[in-house]
């Protein structure tokens, strides 16, 4: 195919066939039909990747397009993190930045891909000294960003247009967008301070194979794919965890040379994963074609779902926990019933990553309704 990877540039990428075969998701949960993406692993370095052509573009830019923040919520809502209470996952990701770095009282941050502003929102709340700034690409969010941070916090474009320096630079859930992310990644660091730092969150696939099925996830990052890319940029990682969120990376990032000393990632191959997947996908249809439509329905309406449901002739509703989703979703019009209010006696699907789908059938286990997990995923 003549490709070449994204991030070595060797030629050297290797497609495994099933994921034609898969159907696919929009980072905004929208359903896609298989056969419009390809999926390339580099043989030199390892990373996951897909191919960028102008078919993929042309999908990207069709996303984007009529991209509405989370899909699916009225408010535009910030997806819950759900670990036994409700918790806004900008809040727990602002409390580990600050139990991680020696913050100063004063300085500033730069947000890339600020959305709503549901992080620089969390940051002001921690620390009040510090002088906030939002990018975005467009200015649909410009009234809630400047009732955080004040008037003409908000800029729009590329950082690429942006000028000044920052003492913290965020891009939460930007940089698997980026399809030169090496490039992306030097532009955040022109814009730090001397002592500044850039800290970047995104999806682990080895954790959530689901985020392989994402159209326009340019680049699917382990520990060493994005060690790799944040080392090619000038950057050296000094914090790196898949826990903060679960089966998401943070990594917290100084301008120099080193690497972070951790253990080689272990996880599924990437063969493994979509194997998962395929696996996920027939015993959906088996749950449903067991169950009969009416009485069937899937947990949650992220990407997971919507992911699961375009492989299904039909799911007759949804189960979310977030109240802020619960009622008729748009993408489906279907409802989306708080557990308690499941019809007793329905199959629910929980089609989310092996441990959470667990988790969840466990809380909700004193409910009169057949829950059914995802399979383990192994390595
Ligand atoms: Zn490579």
């Amino acid at each position: 195919m003549g490709t070449s990877c994204i991030v070595c540039q060797k030629a050297e990428l290797e497609f495994p066939g099933v994921y034609g075969s898969l159907p696919r998701v929009g980072s905004d949960s929208r359903p896609l039909p298989p056969g419009g993406g390809i999926l390339g692993q580099c043989m030199t370095c390892g990373t996951v990747q897909k191919v960028i052509n102008d078919a993929y573009r042309a999908e990207c830019k069709a996303i984007y397009a009529s991209y509405v923040m989370y899909g699916q919520s009225a408010e535009s809502a910030e997806p819950k993190v759900f670990d036994g209470r409700p918790n806004l996952r900008s809040v727990k990701l602002v409390c580990a930045i600050t139990r991680s770095m020696a913050l100063p009282v004063a300085g500033s941050l730069l947000d890339v891909g600020c959305g709503n502003g549901n992080l620089l929102r969390s940051f002001k709340s921690a620390h009040p000294g510090w002088k906030l700034t939002g990018l975005e690409l467009d200015g649909r969010h410009r009234e809630a960003v400047a009732a955080i941070c004040g008037g003409s916090s908000l800029r729009t474009g590329q950082l690429a247009d942006v000028t000044g320096r920052f003492d913290l630079i965020t891009a939460m859930h930007v940089l698997e967008h980026m399809v030169d992310p090496v490039e992306f990644l030097c532009q955040i660091r022109e814009r730090l301070t001397p002592d500044g730092a850039a800290i970047v969150q995104l999806p682990l696939w080895q954790k959530n194979p689901f985020d392989l099925v994402v159209a326009d996830h340019a680049v699917h990052y382990n520990a060493d794919a994005l060690c790799r890319v944040l080392n090619r940029a000038g950057f050296r990682p000094v914090f790196l965890s898949d826990g903060i969120i679960p089966r998401e990376l943070t990594v917290i990032a100084r301008p120099g040379k080193g690497s972070l000393d951790t253990k080689k990632t272990d996880g599924p191959s990437l063969d493994a994963a979509l194997g998962w997947l395929s696996r996920v996908s027939a015993l959906a249809a088996q749950a449903m074609n067991g169950a009969g439509k009416k009485y069937f329905g899937i947990f949650g309406t992220g990407n997971a779902a919507m992911w699961t449901t375009k492989a299904l002739a039909g799911v007759n509703f949804y189960v979310d926990e977030d109240p802020t989703r619960q009622g008729i979703n748009l993408l489906t019009g279907k409802q989306v019933y708080a557990p308690e209010k499941v019809p007793e006696g329905s199959t629910v699907f929980i089609s989310l990553p092996p441990d959470l789908s667990e988790s969840i059938k466990t809380r909700l286990r004193h409910l009169p309704i057949n829950w059914l997990t995802t399979p383990p995923l192994e390595n």
